[in-house]
């Protein structure tokens, strides 16, 4: 099997979409976009050793390829459409090839986002995905919207994928459904969408709680206080906070890929049809304020968010 066939058994399938009028076979894609829209796109890459370790499922990797990407596209507010794959593989692994490339195709699929193209290369293990996106024109979700009084709010529970990463860590055999929430996580496409209208600003939990909402106070230049307490936390996580106090987890552990929002007070009616219509809690940590910073009450025990340098 050579490049081509890699690619044409692997990578191509048909696109359903009128908009595209040339997909994965020539030197570049075509699409069209339609009037007052505006395009939305995002790269994220995952690397082995960094983003997953080597024993990860084929599957898994091809999920969260897609689903860190898609949950970029979610936290603008916007409708993912497209995406092209960049992989470089260390060799050609049918068995392999076929368990990621079922897994794209499933979860593109569900979300009806096309595979428009990519490239193909050799090297150590390393996936690309850029995703397109549409939204109406100056309606995205920026991380500068926030604005003092705002409500602030994060969608599912936080820290479950990073306390997987650190039982991972410390040699401890994590559970199926704890994994889960490390290796395949639910981008929040439809609470992405259905916030469009209401939310002030917007960011997907990635990098960490604290870090992640920080951004949002910096760009919006306003500060805001948090409970701990109120962070939503799962049942798998309950217990080693209880024995711990430690809140490091939820707070600086990235990968949930949950949204964390700012809201205009008086819109909780609203926030609750979202809730059951996205089938996802919503719940509110905290406010936003004119004082810059951020104040985190209930924990100020040690902690550092992920950078990769
Ligand atoms: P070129 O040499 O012109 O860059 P390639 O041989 O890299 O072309 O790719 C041929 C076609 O296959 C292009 O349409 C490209 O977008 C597509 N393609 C290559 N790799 C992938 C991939 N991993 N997934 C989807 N499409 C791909
Ligand atoms: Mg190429």
């Amino acid at each position: 099997m050579n490049e081509f066939d890699l690619i044409r058994d692997y990578f191509t399938w048909p696109i359903k979409d009128p908009g595209v009028t040339l997909g994965v076979g020539d030197d570049a894609a075509l699409f069209s976009m339609e009037q007052g829209y505006q395009l939305v796109t995002t790269t994220d890459t995952l690397t082995e050793g960094i983003h997953f370790s080597t024993n990860t499922p084929a599957k898994d990797i091809a999920h969260k390829s897609l689903a860190v990407n898609l949950s970029d596209i979610a936290a603008m507010g916007a409708k993912a459409k497209y995406f092209t794959l960049a992989i470089t593989l260390p060799e050609i692994d049918q068995p392999w090839l076929k368990e990621f490339s079922d897994s794209l195709r499933q979860l593109s699929g569900r979300y009806e986002v096309n595979l428009i193209g990519g490239d193909t290369t050799r090297g150590p293990l390393n996936i690309t995905i850029t995703m397109i996106g549409i939204i109406e024109n100056s309606k995205a979700l920026t991380r500068s919207g926030a604005r003092p009084g705002d409500g602030v709010y994060v969608s599912g529970t936080i820290g479950d994928a990073g306390f997987c990463f650190w039982k991972l860590s410390k040699g401890l055999v994590p559970s199926n459904q704890e994994l889960k929430r490390l290796n395949s996580p639910t981008p929040r496409v439809e609470l992405g969408l259905a916030l469009k209208n209401l939310a002030n600003a917007c960011i997907d939990v990635s990098d960490g709680l604290e870090q992640d909402l920080s951004h949002i106070l910096n760009a919006s230049s306003v500060g805001a206080v948090i409970e701990v307490e109120k962070i939503p936390i799962s049942e798998i996580l309950l217990g080693h906070i209880k024995d711990t106090n430690d809140w490091s987890i939820p707070l600086c552990s990235g990968d949930d890929y949950e949204l964390c929002f700012t809201i205009p007070e008086g819109n909780e009616e609203a926030l609750k049809k979202i809730s059951e219509s996205c089938k996802v809690n919503i719940t509110r940590i905290g406010v936003v304020r004119e004082s810059l910073g951020l104040q985190i009450e209930g924990f100020d025990g040690p902690r550092k968010s992920y950078q990769h340098f």
